[in-house]
């Protein structure tokens, strides 16, 4: 016996039968699809990083192009100094040869009237000789002879008032000539110096120009190795970005590909239960039809036996009682049966699952509904198959006990073994009629070794047990 409230706890344990493969599938393409969201969200996050590469890539070359186009500025203006530089130098060199011609005409010059002054002083000696042997004053001739330098000659000539006036002029006029010529050689020696000079500082110019020239060269070949260089990065991450956007545009295909298919599946699935449900329906109708059928057999049999009965009552009226008990199987009492006789006149598709005393019927009873029946027995009496099957449950549960669940795709019934002492099968496993289930015991809420015995129509539901005594022999 056990308590009514038992099999209201089990509601959570609810078995949909074929719907198992369903939520298992649907549950692996949600993983594949959640895998490809990730994959897809990386190569996103890969490609904005190679774009803001590619974008730092141009920034560099651009920073290049700059630099490339100010150094060449640069040049250009070197260049242009480095002419003009040039050209000075050239006028320089020019004005150094004019200034040495300069120099040279001057030498001439100079010489020319030096040669002039020698021969008027031939002159005024010879005056001299005469004026002496014409008997002037000896002295004179001394004084003339004893000059050192011509500037002092003709201050003692002068000196000597022997002279006439216009020899005198000459001399005075000479010297004046002489002394400009060597003042203006030197000038001219003092500008050939000069222009030397700024010759030599045009020449260091020029170098310090060349020079920085060459360096400015050599930076534009660097800055194009470089840009060089840059570019041939970007290209390399142009490269990773197409390849990453074709990945990208791969997966979003196999995304589209695997929404369709889970799409596919779930009608798919859809459709398989329908057909299910239909084909339950289907078996049920065919059951009650049967179960109909029997019934009106039976009625019939009763109306015969009935007839009979009163025919005969008359001679035999106190054997009927005790076979009346026999046959009113539905709701038999707990002292009805005992092991060797257990017998149901149900339809005789199941087979009984276990020896023993029937101690519950199905039906109403003191506190709700029994939903199945009760049978009593030593703990370890084998429990059998009622009829070959698979089972979908093999388990434990606190009001049920040891339980297993038996699917008869036949007879398009379930029937349930509950409170075994031991369970010798595991779901999913083919059964064939009479094969051992477990043993009856005592667990979960059962009080006393028995076995509880359900039938349901299709699979097992909440409540949905009927009446076994029905089916059984
Ligand atoms: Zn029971």
């Amino acid at each position: 016996m056990k308590k009514s409230s038992v099999l209201s706890v089990t509601l959570a344990t609810t078995l949909a039968f074929g719907g198992l493969f369903t939520y298992t599938g649907k549950a692996q393409a949600n993983s594949k699809l959640n895998e490809l969201e990730q994959q897809q969200s990386d190569i996103h996050n890969k490609r904005s990083n190679v774009n803001e590469s590619i974008n730092q890539k141009d920034g560099e070359i651009s920073n290049i192009l700059n630099q490339q186009n100010s150094v060449e500025d640069e040049i250009e203006k070197l260049e242009a100094k480095m002419a003009d530089t040039d050209q000075k130098i050239k006028e320089k060199e020019k004005q150094i040869d004019d200034t040495k011609a300069e120099i040279e005409k001057l030498k001439a010059e100079i010489k020319d009237l030096k040669e002039r002054i020698e021969k008027r002083n031939e002159v005024l000696r010879d005056r001299a000789r005469n004026i002496q042997q014409n008997g002037g004053s000896v002295k004179f001739i001394d004084v003339v002879l004893g000059a050192n330098s011509f500037g002092d000659l003709v201050d003692r000539v002068s000196a000597v008032s022997t002279l006439v006036g216009a020899d005198k002029q000459i001399l005075d006029e000479q010297q004046a000539d002489m002394e400009k010529l060597e003042a203006d050689q030197k000038k001219v020696e003092e500008k050939l110096d000069s222009l030397n000079k700024m010759l030599e500082e045009l020449e260091v110019l020029k170098a310090d120009l060349k020079a920085q020239n060459e360096e400015k060269k050599v930076l534009m070949k660097e800055l194009a190795a470089q840009k060089k260089h840059v570019e041939n990065e970007k290209m390399s991450l142009e490269e990773q970005e197409r390849v990453l956007k074709e990945q990208e545009a791969i997966i979003s295909k196999a995304m589209a590909d695997e929404k369709a298919r889970i799409a596919e599946e779930e009608r798919k699935a859809k459709e398989a239960a329908e057909a299910e449900k239909r084909a339950q329906q289907e078996a049920q109708a065919k059951a009650q039809e049967q179960a109909k059928a029997q019934e009106q057999a039976k009625a019939q049999e009763q109306n015969q036996a009935q007839t009979q009965t009163q025919s005969q009552s008359q001679s035999q009226s106190e054997k009927s009682t005790s076979a009346k008990s026999q046959t009113s199987g539905s709701t038999p009492s707990t002292n009805s049966s005992n092991d060797a006789n257990l017998n149901a006149g149900g339809s005789g598709v199941l087979s009984w699952p276990a020896s023993g005393r029937l101690s519950s019927g199905y039906g109403g009873r003191s506190g709700g509904t029994h939903f199945g029946i009760d049978i009593a027995n030593a703990a370890g009496t084998p429990i059998y198959a009622a009829a070959s099957g698979v089972v979908t449950r093999s388990d434990f549960s606190s009001s049920y006990g040891n339980v297993v669940y038996v699917f008869h795709p036949q007879l398009n019934l379930t029937t349930v073994y509950a409170h075994m002492s031991a369970r010798s099968v595991s779901s999913g496993q083919n059964v064939s009629e009479g094969q051992k289930l477990g043993e009856i015991g005592n667990t979960g809420e059962s009080f006393g070794n028995h076995l509880h015995f359900e039938v349901h129509n299709g699979p097992w539901s909440y409540h949905g047990g009927v009446n076994p005594m029905g089916y059984l022999k």
